[in-house]
């Protein structure tokens, strides 16, 4: 698990599937915009870890790394 902010060791897990290490806030979870159709991204989960994932998912397949 990779924290969503600073990219280090997350330890812990929010109820959106955000993960965290302990010295970063959900607040400072920058919010993404879909390299598609610029509209907001929400994390998902994948065979290979987390990614950001297009809210219009599966209309729209944009996806950014975490
Ligand atoms: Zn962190
Ligand atoms: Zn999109």
């Amino acid at each position: 698990m990779k924290c969503a902010v600073c990219g280090g060791q997350a330890t812990k897990e929010l109820e959106n599937g955000t993960t965290l290490c302990s010295r970063c806030n959900p607040k400072d979870v920058k919010m993404q915009n879909c390299p598609v159709c610029g509209k907001s991204m929400s994390i998902r989960k994948g065979k290979f870890g987390s990614f950001w994932g297009c809210i219009m998912y599966p209309n729209c397949m944009g996806t950014r790394k975490i």
